[in-house]
């Protein structure tokens, strides 16, 4: 499960199986325990928006601290809805933080290395961990609307595969919080591309379409061969949790960005 983590006024959660194998350092946030403001309040990881960069710096360092990790050295990730997946390596420390952000399209990070903590970036859509226990690999990709339709759940595992030579039943893989199907009402035009997935994916509230993008995705890791027990679907929805979680559909776009991060010892 995903359990929330208080601590002197920062919440966060982390994955029991993740931690139980004492592989990696590993959170996903919450809105609490930061210092940014208004919408960006509290724990706001976005830049690139009207927050003060020094406060979105002191939100990383915030959480880095609580979970043991020098935020100077975080790799963050670059989101355009796409399904690349980038290998990080001990020359991309701090990429996004300290330095220029070098990825152009990066919505999933993979790394096997040691010491690296990777960060990707959620506000609704599925932030998806994995974690080879074998071989001692971690990936994390982001996985809205757009990725799940592309997949990148499943090519994020075939590329662990391809580059660490990985198998699938060795992965520990988990789902985090994300708009929910109660809330994650849809057009025509995005609900069609749900509609030829297996069923209980899409259904009708009333009129309208609503889709569940943590069920889609976990059909797609359990066909590509991701065992069930090692599967962790964290069912938590961003908007019903909005004063804990920021939810970009709950607020018009007005908000900050909640991060995944992970670290392998
Ligand atoms: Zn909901």
């Amino acid at each position: 499960m995903f359990r929330l983590v208080r601590k002197n006024g920062l919440s966060y959660y982390v994955i029991d199986s993740f931690e139980k194998t004492g592989l990696v350092k590993h959170c996903f946030t919450t809105r609490e325990g930061g210092v940014s403001e208004n919408e960006y309040k509290a724990l706001n990881l976005r830049f690139n928006c009207s927050d003060k960069r020094e406060n979105v710096l002191k939100n990383y360092k915030i959480i880095c601290d609580a979970i043991d990790v020098d935020y100077k050295k975080l790799v963050i990730s670059k989101q355009v809805h796409e399904d690349n997946i980038c290998t990080v390596t001990i020359e991309d420390l701090g990429n996004g933080i300290t330095k220029e952000n070098r990825f152009t399209s990066a919505d999933g990070l993979m790394c096997n290395e040691t010491g690296i903590p990777i960060v990707t970036l959620y506000a609704d859509c599925v932030p998806l961990y994995f974690l080879d226990v074998k071989n001692k690999a971690i990936a994390m990709s982001h996985s809205g609307w757009k990725g799940t339709v592309k997949n990148i759940s499943a090519k994020t595992v075939q590329k662990m595969i391809d580059e660490f030579n990985s198998k699938p039943e060795n992965i520990l893989a988990a789902i985090g919080p994300s708009i929910g199907e109660c809330h994650f009402e849809v057009g025509d035009e995005v609900a069609y591309h749900f509609m030829e997935m297996p069923c209980g994916v899409i259904k009708k509230y009333g009129e309208k379409y609503h889709v569940n993008l943590q069920k889609t995705i976990e059909n797609q890791l359990l066909s590509v061969g991701i065992l069930k027990q090692n599967l962790t679907v964290s069912g938590i929805c961003t908007f019903c949790n909005s004063d804990l979680l920021f939810s970009h559909r709950k607020t018009n776009g007005k908000r900050g960005n909640m991060a995944a991060i992970m670290e392998l010892i």
